[in-house]
């Protein structure tokens, strides 16, 4: 039987890949390092834990829910936007869904006809063009420069813009990158954005874990116009360590986020429930331990970073937010005699048992990704093993 055509061009997550090889081969008994993951480390906060039991044992966990959420998880992430950005929305302007992945993926299906535009600054998360394709869109991808850290300006929009364009994707703080766009870069962004009548795709889901000062200001916040013109994609995933419970949301345009529902209802029916009563809590209950979590973090970003940039060859800014460093290696892979990143990963991990990814799948074929959300002794560890990959390679 011969699979659909739009199948057929679907590329799989080389994030995923690359963590379930590293699994495989850890499995087999091989010492591998993974910085592959794009999940914080850390077991989900006891608050979370204790009120997803909760659900099990009263009974609520046991039935469907409404395919939007639940009605205190709607209200939750409403009174969460409100307490923290100021920012105002009803609860039928909000649905729960399977990660912030699926929320994606439901916006692109409501909102592209076949051949419709998306303009996706690159390096960008995997998933973004490949969720476009799979909606019949087409991704327009634009290089953001190195030198302006890795973010798009608005003269480069609106080279990429055509009538066809329906949306922008802004992932800040970015992965893979980690930097922050300004309130100035949003604000100019935003208005052109409302200027072209164009949506505004905010992926906010590494905006609480910023380091060293920097802040987050999601794009919504900036003025009504852009706010109207925004949709927020976020979720619990990273920043309450609950990337297993896969409860995300999206929050915008009633129209559009009734569309979402709609879509959910066909192909979901809800998000898992008991996953729902967790992230009640995630977003009402105490914030302390997610404080803790970012410190962490931050520790560990402030003693990898200068390892990372002193290997041979690399060229990289320090981040801001999220939890990756994607080091230009266009030098080291030249120096160890590759002409390719991937080979130079691939090898890597089979010569050093040190798995990163290749920045391919995030549209550079200079870069590598390192996710440093693991404890700071594999971090060294991974660091000696690659500098004396590099040694022995050179
Ligand atoms: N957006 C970005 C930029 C991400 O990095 C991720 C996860 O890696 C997601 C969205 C999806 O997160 P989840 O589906 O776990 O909520």
């Amino acid at each position: 039987m011969k699979i659909s055509q739009r199948a057929e061009q679907l590329e799989p997550s080389v994030t995923l890949v690359a963590a379930a090889k590293a699994k495989a081969l850890k499995a087999q008994g091989l010492d591998i390092l993974s910085l592959t993951v794009g999940e914080p480390d850390f077991a989900t906060p006891e608050n979370i834990q204790e009120a997803a039991i909760k659900a099990i044992k009263n009974g609520n966990a046991s039935y469907y829910t409404p395919t939007a959420g639940i009605p205190e998880l709607r209200q939750a992430i409403v009174s969460y936007l409100q307490e923290n950005y100021g920012l105002t929305y009803k609860t039928t302007q909000t649905i729960v869904t399977d990660g912030a992945k699926f929320a994606l993926y439901t916006l692109f299906q409501a909102i592209l006809d076949a051949g419709d535009e998306v303009i996706i600054p690159v390096p960008y998360w995997v998933s973004y063009g490949e969720q476009v394709k799979l909606a019949q869109g087409t991704p327009i991808f634009v290089n953001c420069k190195e030198s302006n850290h890795f973010k798009v300006t608005v003269d480069q929009l609106e080279e990429a813009y055509s009538s066809r364009t329906k949306a922008i994707i802004i992932n800040s703080p970015s992965n893979p990158t980690g930097m922050i766009y300004t309130k100035e870069e949003l604000t100019e962004i935003g208005n052109w954005a409302v200027e072209k009548d164009i949506l505004i795709i905010a992926d906010d889901i590494y905006g609480r874990l910023v380091y060293n000062g920097n802040e987050f200001t999601p794009i919504a916040t900036i003025s009504e116009a852009i706010r109207k013109q925004t949709i927020i994609i976020n979720g619990v995933s990273k920043t309450y360590a609950m990337t297993g419970w896969r409860i995300g949301y999206a929050v915008g345009d009633e129209t559009i986020i009734q569309t979402m529902v709609d879509i959910a209802s066909q192909s979901t029916s809800n998000p898992t429930a008991v996953s729902q009563y967790a992230a009640v809590e995630a977003l009402l209950g105490e914030q302390d331990t997610v404080e803790e979590m970012r410190v962490a973090f931050e520790n560990r970003l402030n003693k990898f970073y200068p390892l990372i940039e002193a290997l041979p060859g690399v060229r990289i800014e320090k981040p801001q937010g999220a939890f990756y460093l994607f080091p230009n290696v266009k030098e080291t892979i030249a120096i160890c005699g590759y002409e390719n990143v991937t080979d130079w990963v691939d090898d890597l991990l089979e010569e050093a048992q040190v798995a990163l990814i290749t920045g391919e799948g995030f549209g550079s074929d200079e870069h590598v990704r390192i996710s440093y959300a693991t404890n700071l002794g594999i971090l060294e560890e991974a660091v000696d093993r690659i500098a004396a990959f590099i040694e022995r390679k050179r």
